[in-house]
Order: structure tokens, then C-alpha cells, then sequence
């Protein structure tokens, strides 16, 4: 049998859900408000958080909280089922997890007394820290002032240090443009080119801006690319067993990494997982292991892929272009999970060839 054996997860995320009040266009998982209304069945929660808990560590020293340690609560956005949310930080805190820390939007923070009022809440239950996120993607839709709001009262309520504001170069120069509102990105893109060019293009760094999700179709043309042989030799076998910022999806699929829209299998079952995943079945899994090339012959030979003229803005553009083919168009890959994942990554290229 051939398999892959993922390392033991070090830090986790739990999606919680897809569906969110945005449809930012950097999204990795691509979320929206049209995403299924679909929770984490709390049952399930627990069984994931059980699985899970022998091998995360803490972040040092023990009591903060870090973007790839401990453990945290994610989506779509947590706070739109506000009382999942709490029970979910009850169960962790039941089980002793360490670096407990949820993301959000702050679409909800329409005041620092509210977001004050819901932060000690979630504090006293047992969460840690928070992470905010500020980008100019988010921007669109959630008003500036809300996560000002919101990183006002995250400061006041846990340790500052476990506030976690991703990313702070988009938050410095959001400001220097001192947005008011909301900001479409078409005008970011000319103000903040403007205003600080060296923040601008530091805010396209790969290394702020995954060039992943359902931002290689939506961004594409910010980006120069490269044709599928220049991704070839390149193997995804370290990403695919890693340790560190693994997640678990509301369906409970184990995602390796960022790589949203694989699955491992079961993350109730990750016990059986970390022995080894059957990539019998999983060709798709199996050729990612070995090379995007076997990906691209597997892809073209047998399902009659076509390779896009345009070109691809990063490996993970053209692993996604072929799995979103392999998903939509073929069908029966059980490690192309979820299917609304794909769904909505479809109608963000259909509605990107139409802007
Ligand atoms: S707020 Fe976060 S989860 Fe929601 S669409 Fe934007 S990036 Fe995705
Ligand atoms: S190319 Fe695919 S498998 Fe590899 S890191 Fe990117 S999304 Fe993950």
C-alpha cells in the first residue's frame, strides 16, 4: 500500500465554518456569504479536539499565543454563531489546551463596548488571545473603524501581546490613508501606490500574500506567471505532512497546511491518519507527493485537462486550476474536499472573466 504519513499536528486551526460575512479576494478558502450556512457539529468538535490535543504545543513562553502555535478558532467568521464560539472555547479549555486564539473580521465590533463585552466573555470561558485581521481586502466590506473598534478592546481585555493584528503593515497604511468607511481596492491599489509605495509593494510580498486561494484568480493579472513546466519538479510532499498551522474544516476534513481544499480524511480519526493515509485512492493526493508534474500528466493524460494559455502566478495557482477541473469536471476525488470550496472558487473565475 502506498501511503503518506502526515507529522503529528504541532498548532491547528478549526474552520468552525466557510461561511462568512465577506468574500474578501485573497481568501485561501474561499469563503463567502453565499458559502453553506454549515457548523461543526459540537460532538464532532470534541472528538477532532480529543484527536488533536497529545501532540499541539504551546507557545513559549507558555500563556501567549502565536499564528503557528497552540491552538485556534477560525471560519468564515467565528463570530457569526457567536454561541458556538463560546462552547468551542469551553471544550478546549476542557481539555487543557494551550495558546487558545480566535480570528476575526470584526464585522461585529460596532463598538469598543461591545467588542469589550464579548472579548471578556470569551476570556473568562478560556480563550487567550485574539488575531484581527487588516488587509485591504477585507476593507471592501468591513468598515475601518470596526476593527479599529476591535483592536482597541482586544488590547484591553487579554494580555496586549497576544493580540494579534494580521497583518500590522496593512493596518499602518490603511491608516496613512486614513480611510473612512469602507475602501474599494481598485482605489487602495491607486492611494496607497501613491502615498507609500514601499509598503505597497512589501504588502504583495509572498510572504504576507500567500499567492494561493481564490486570490490567483482574482488577482492574477497583479502577478506575472509562468507557464506549467516551470512548476513540474516541484513536490508538495513536505506541505502535505507537516506539523505546524495544519486545519481541521467544519466537515471535518484534515487540510494539510494552507492547502485548502485537500483532505487527508477524517480529522476525527487522526490517530489512524498519523499511521498513514492510503494514497491507493487518493491518486490525486499521490501524484501531489511525488511532482506537479505527475499532478499535470495525471490531470491532461486521463482527464483531459487543458493547460491555461495565460499561464499560472504560482505552483499553488496551477495545483488549484487542476484540482478545481479534476473536482467540477470529473468528479469522485475523495481527497477534493469540500465541494463548496470548489464551487465557490469556480464562481470567482467565472465572475473574474466577466469583470
Ligand atoms: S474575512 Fe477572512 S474568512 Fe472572510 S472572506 Fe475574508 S479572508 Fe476569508
Ligand atoms: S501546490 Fe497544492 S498541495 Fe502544494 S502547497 Fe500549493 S495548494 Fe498545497
Amino acid at each position: 500500500m502506498d501511503t503518506l504519513r502526515p507529522k503529528p499536528p504541532a498548532s491547528a486551526g478549526i474552520l468552525l465554518t466557510y461561511r462568512c460575512t465577506c468574500e474578501c479576494k485573497h481568501c485561501m478558502y474561499a469563503c463567502s456569504p453565499r458559502m453553506p450556512n454549515d457548523w461543526i457539529d459540537e460532538a464532532g468538535l470534541l472528538k477532532v479536539l480529543k484527536e488533536l490535543a497529545p501532540s499541539i504545543v504551546p507557545s513559549s513562553p507558555r500563556g501567549r499565543v502565536g499564528v503557528n502555535e497552540g491552538l485556534h478558532f477560525t471560519g468564515g467568521e467565528p463570530f457569526l454563531n457567536y454561541p458556538l464560539l463560546k462552547r468551542a472555547v469551553r471544550l478546549a479549555e476542557g481539555l487543557g489546551y494551550p495558546s487558545v486564539f480566535v480570528e476575526t473580521n470584526c464585522f461585529w465590533c460596532l463598538s469598543e463596548e461591545i467588542a469589550i463585552e464579548k472579548f471578556n466573555e470569551l476570556r473568562e470561558t478560556g480563550l487567550e488571545g485574539v488575531l484581527l485581521s487588516v488587509n485591504p481586502f477585507l476593507i471592501e466590506n468591513i468598515p475601518l473603524e470596526r476593527v479599529e473598534n476591535g483592536i482597541t478592546a482586544a488590547v484591553e481585555v487579554f494580555n496586549p501581546q497576544n493580540v494579534l493584528v494580521y497583518h500590522t503593515l496593512y493596518l499602518t497604511l490603511l491608516r496613512k490613508l486614513s480611510v473612512r468607511g469602507t475602501l474599494r481596492f481598485e482605489e487602495y491599489l491607486e492611494k496607497a501606490a501613491r502615498v507609500d509605495p514601499y509598503l505597497f509593494l512589501r504588502g504583495f510580498d509572498p510572504s504576507l500574500l500567500l499567492p494561493m486561494g481564490r486570490l490567483v484568480y482574482t488577482l492574477r493579472k497583479l502577478y506575472k506567471t509562468k507557464p506549467a513546466k516551470e512548476f513540474f519538479k516541484t513536490s508538495c510532499a513536505e506541505e502535505l505532512t507537516r506539523p505546524w498551522h495544519v486545519h481541521v474544516d467544519c466537515y471535518y476534513n484534515y487540510i494539510p497546511g494552507y492547502c485548502a481544499g485537500l483532505s487527508l480524511g477524517d480529522a476525527r480519526k487522526l490517530k489512524e491518519l498519523l499511521q498513514g493515509v492510503n494514497l491507493d485512492d487518493k491518486p490525486v493526493l499521490a501524484a501531489l507527493r511525488n511532482s506537479l508534474g505527475d499532478l499535470y500528466k495525471l490531470a491532461v493524460g486521463g482527464y483531459g485537462y487543458k493547460e491555461r494559455e495565460e499561464g499560472y502566478i504560482s505552483r499553488c495557482h496551477f495545483c488549484l486550476d487542476i484540482r478545481l477541473h479534476l473536482a467540477l469536471e470529473v468528479g469522485g476525488f475523495t481527497e477534493l474536499q469540500p465541494s463548496c470550496f470548489y464551487k465557490s472558487i469556480l464562481e470567482t473565475t467565472v465572475k473574474g472573466v466577466t469583470e
